[in-house]
């Protein structure tokens, strides 16, 4: 039986990313500073630990006869709003938990293989209708904020010490990802939940809701399970190189919200306020991910159906957020 080990596997795709190497018959060992607040599957094992600290890095690693693979997921991480407003935290923690990780797995644990979760926030601002980049043309670099240079910086880490002690490092950038048991209120929330729990939130069947910024921005949305598939194809395929993961469809944030709408069966009229919108676009190559046989199985409508559902669920249970 292999052994897989999750670190930030009490988060959005840390949790999911589990569901999925257990069903495909993996012992898992999840790490993270607190437990999955909706998944159903549990991990064979599940540490609490703080992986800025080198001490927790071992006590993670640490297990009869090794890791197979170890999956890095574990970050200071949020929406636009959390990005704008914690970027000392992000550049500290999330630089601490990957200096720490590879140093410690890579160079004295000597894991066969190891995942780092990138980001398309490491790409500068695009133009719409911008020819589309790869991966390679990331480099010079301008992202738009820390969250992508802690990811850059963090990407070239694991590969300077891939190089000299030979474990397999695979990276994947992902697009935004979205789906059911993900943060949905807080204040780390994404987009899809932030909208879909506004929307949930309205009383009847018609009302406003906020968007920030005049909602032309454009982004392109991944499904969880179909990054899940993604990260696992990565991972045990021989690209060495950063991989790209999501589809090439992109929309703009008042059609976002015009579907999710559409989905909940209600009218909403969009009020535009001020607030952190990010990048104006953005359009990367999927070229790579796709000729290692990977194909996105859910439509945004269909994706955007499930995540509203289970985001309606929750308010229904829990109440208003605010
Ligand atoms: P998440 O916030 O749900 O999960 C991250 C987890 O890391 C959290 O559970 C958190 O508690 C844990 N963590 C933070 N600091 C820690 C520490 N010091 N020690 C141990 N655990 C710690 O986020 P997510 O959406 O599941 O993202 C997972 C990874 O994918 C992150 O690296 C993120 O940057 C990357 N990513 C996510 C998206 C997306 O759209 N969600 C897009 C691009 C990249």
């Amino acid at each position: 039986m292999k052994k897989a080990l999750v670190c930030g596997a009490g988060g959005f795709i840390g949790s999911h990313l589990v569901t999925y190497l257990k069903n495909k018959g993996y012992w898992v060992r999840g790490v993270d500073l607190k437990y999955p607040e909706f998944s159903k599957t549990k991990a064979d094992e599940f540490l609490i630990l703080d992986l800025r600290g080198r001490k927790n890095c071992r006590k993670a690693l640490s297990v009869n006869g090794g890791f197979d693979e170890v999956y890095q997921l574990a970050a200071d991480m949020g929406g636009m709003g959390f990005i704008h407003s914690a970027e000392c935290d992000i550049m500290h923690n999330s630089a601490l938990i990957n200096i720490n990780m590879a140093y410690i797995a890579i160079k004295e644990f000597k894991v066969p293989r190891l995942f780092f979760s990138s980001s398309v926030c490491i790409y500068r601002d695009m133009k719409k209708g911008e020819k589309e980049i790869t991966e390679e043309a990331a480099i010079p670099a301008n992202p738009d904020n820390e969250y992508g240079w802690e990811k850059l910086y963090a990407e070239r880490t694991y590969q300077a010490f891939a190089r000299k002690y030979g474990t397999k490092v695979r990276i994947a950038r992902f697009q935004n990802c979205y789906g059911p048991e993900g943060t949905w209120k807080g204040g780390r929330e994404k987009a899809p939940a932030a909208l879909s729990r506004k929307i949930a939130e309205v009383q009847g069947d018609s009302g406003e809701i906020d968007v920030w910024g005049d909602g032309k921005a454009r982004r392109v949305f991944v499904y969880i399970n179909d990054l899940v598939e993604g990260i696992y194809l990565v991972m045990h395929s021989d690209v060495e190189s950063a991989v790209n993961i999501g589809p090439t469809e992109d929309t703009s944030i008042n059609d976002f919200a015009s579907l999710i709408a559409k989905i909940a069966k209600k009218k909403i009229k969009i009020k535009h306020i001020d607030g952190p919108v990010g990048v104006e676009s953005r359009n990367f190559s999927n070229k790579k991910i796709t000729s290692l046989g990977w194909k996105p199985k859910y439509s945004l409508e269909e994706g955007m159906k499930e995540t509203y559902l289970w985001v309606e669920q929750q308010v229904k249970r829990r109440g208003k957020s605010i």
